[in-house]
């Protein structure tokens, strides 16, 4: 009897689990068919301001892909899909080909703004990426120092001393490099010494009760120092009310990111801000 429930059970992980691998092929096929497709994957642009002034500092690309059915669907869903599979290449090789057009768009309109890409840990480790970074900025024709790309710890620990030829490869290039989501994943101190990166981003957890919670404010003044004292920058993510924009300032840490300053934007609606700012200055 107790066989016959424990089968039973058995069938129904393996149907989810069938359903589940079904569920990710046919997002998989859909998403071959959407990288090329200009309507289906774009990009948004989101603001890094300088915490003191409020002055735009850069742009983060972040891919968005709305579905012919099914509608808008997040990066958070697709890219771990992606990220199993080598449609990972073709999707960082778009979405850098576009942020560098984009890029080279606002150079052409007199908008200097350096935007950072998100590159997954697959996409860093492939022997092929710095080439292509640097075959894309010779072909866009935009200076390396517009450019940065933004990595976790998990791909940095994953395979280090490949993911460190990739970051010297880089810089060479003048392409800088930031841990995101920094503080969540496996800090260690031997690697945080010998990664050439530029800027950690502190992630939006530590960010977000910033102002009512003395251990984040701790840990989010502790690692704005040792950043510093590494010379590194600081960013913070997920600033999202006046009073954590505030302990921010107090705390000296560098550019911030986050809803309180700006969402992301299109690309249309980020060239209207630049126009703005223009007029203003
Ligand atoms: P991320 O790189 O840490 O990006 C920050 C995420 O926080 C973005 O979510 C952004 O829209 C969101 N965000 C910004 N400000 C705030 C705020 O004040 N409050 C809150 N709650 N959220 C805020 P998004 O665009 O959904 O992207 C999610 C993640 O997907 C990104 O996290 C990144 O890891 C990944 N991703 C996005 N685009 C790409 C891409 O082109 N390539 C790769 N490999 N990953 C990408
Ligand atoms: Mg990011
Ligand atoms: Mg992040
Ligand atoms: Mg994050």
């Amino acid at each position: 009897h107790e066989a016959k429930q424990q089968r039973s059970g058995f069938q129904r992980f393996r149907t989810e689990q069938r359903l589940d691998v079904a569920a990710r092929l046919s997002l998989l096929g859909d998403l071959r068919r959407a990288i090329d497709d200009p309507d289906q994957v774009t990009l948004n642009y989101q603001p890094k301001v300088a915490v003191d002034t409020g002055a735009l500092v850069g742009v983060e690309a972040l891919a968005r892909w709305t579905h012919p059915e099914r509608g808008p669907i997040s990066p958070a869903e697709f890219i771990p899909v992606l990220e199993v599979t080598n449609l990972m290449h073709r999707f960082t090789e778009r979405v850098l080909t576009t942020a560098l057009r984009q890029t080279r768009t606002w150079l052409d309109a007199g908008h200097r703004v350096p935007v950072a890409v998100n590159v997954s840990a697959r996409s860093l480790l492939d022997p092929q990426f710095p080439a292509t970074v640097a075959a894309l900025l010779a072909e866009t024709g935009v200076p390396g120092d517009l450019l940065s790309i933004e990595v976790t710890e998990y791909a940095l620990m994953s395979d280090p001393d490949t993911a460190i030829r990739a970051l010297q490869h880089l810089r060479e290039a003048g392409v800088k490099a930031s841990i995101d989501d920094y503080g969540t994943g496996y800090s260690s101190m031997t690697y945080l010494k010998v990664l050439p990166i530029a800027e950690l981003k502190i992630d939006r957890s530590f960010v977000q009760d910033l102002a009512h919670d003395q251990s984040s404010r701790a840990l989010v003044a502790s690692t704005v120092e040792l950043g510093h004292r590494l010379g590194l920058t600081v960013v913070a993510e997920g600033v999202e009310d006046e009073e954590a924009a505030e302990a921010l300032r107090e705390i000296g840490c560098d550019t911030a990111q986050g809803y309180h300053f700006a969402r992301p934007l299109t690309a249309e609606a980020l060239t209207a801000r630049l126009e703005e700012t223009l007029q203003t200055a």
